[in-house]
């Protein structure tokens, strides 16, 4: 197949997977990134910001329901839900599909993103952009979590990875400033890159975590267009017991939502904060 009708991802400069173009739906740079929809035959509608993928039709549910059925599952009571990035609406979905969240705010900084995962994703949001619980905000993470008098109980910070527009959502003022908007009992997470290859972002991350929260750690699952590995999730709270619920008050929280998942159940909940040796050595 010609090079040209192949993508090849730039996230990594010696390695990188490499998706055939069977169909460009969209290319255009926006106000703060570059955007390419195409479509892959295996993975379906694909979604790449500045080089990097962010999402496909195939295996987007992993990771959205792992970045979202976790947290609220441990808090077991979250009623506001704050989601930074997130434009694609995957996230929104899964946070909708709790119908005891009564309130949630996202911010989001390229509209460009919303709208165009609106046209080429549709089955990502699904819809939860029209949720009458939603506050959509076009604007800066970083910025918000410094003026808000808002407060949640869980915070879900689904971005890009730290470079451009997102490596302030990296940053111990925008930690700081997610700290100071959870309520007591509030949790926090974060996409934290492909443990295997992004090491170093989750010794960064721990580090500007840990002293602003009791309790950190990292939670992980494998997303296949998240090539290299296990993809981590920064956890954080300040009562260790948040990220070790029981099963059995998961399984009874969890067949109380009556959501219907593909990917995250109560026992791969638990399992997933269990962490192999090489990031235990780094004391995360
Ligand atoms: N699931 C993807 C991943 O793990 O890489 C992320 C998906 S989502 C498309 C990432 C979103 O973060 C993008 O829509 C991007 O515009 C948004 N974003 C980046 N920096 C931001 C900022 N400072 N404030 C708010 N949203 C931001």
């Amino acid at each position: 197949m010609p090079a040209s009708e192949r993508f090849t991802e730039t996230l990594y400069s010696a390695y990188g997977q490499t998706l055939s173009v069977d169909e460009k739906l969209y290319e255009e740079r926006s106000e703060h990134q570059h955007l390419l929809i195409f479509r892959n035959a295996l993975f379906g509608t694909v979604l790449v910001l500045d080089g990097v993928v962010q999402t496909t039709e195939k295996d987007e549910f992993i990771y959205h329901e792992m970045m979202t059925h976790v947290p609220l599952l441990a808090h077991g009571a979250a009623r506001r839900v704050l989601i930074i990035g997130g434009g694609d609406g995957g996230i929104l979905r899964e946070v909708c599909k709790h119908r005891n969240v009564e309130h949630i705010t996202q911010v989001e900084i390229d509209p460009a993103v919303v709208e165009l995962s609106k046209q080429y994703l549709p089955k990502h949001s699904n819809g939860a952009f029209d949720d009458p619980r939603l506050n959509l905000i076009i604007g800066d993470g970083y910025r918000f979590v410094q003026e808000t008098d808002e407060r949640f109980d869980v915070i879900i910070s689904d971005s890009t990875d730290p470079e451009g527009p997102a490596q302030v959502l990296f940053s111990s003022p925008f930690y700081s400033g997610c700290k100071r908007s959870l309520r007591p009992g509030g949790i926090f997470v974060a996409q934290n890159g492909v443990a295997f290859m992004q090491t170093d972002e989750l010794l960064t991350s721990a580090q500007r975590l840990g002293p602003l929260f009791a309790d950190c750690s990292f939670y992980l699952a494998a997303v296949p267009t998240y090539a290299g590995g296990q993809m981590a999730f920064a956890w954080a709270s300040d009562d260790a017991k948040l990220r070790q619920v029981d099963i059995d008050t998961l399984v009874k929280r969890w067949r109380e939502t009556a959501i219907k998942s593909c990917y995250y159940t109560p026992e791969i909940h638990r399992a997933s904060f269990a962490l192999p040796q090489y990031l235990r050595d780094l004391q995360l």
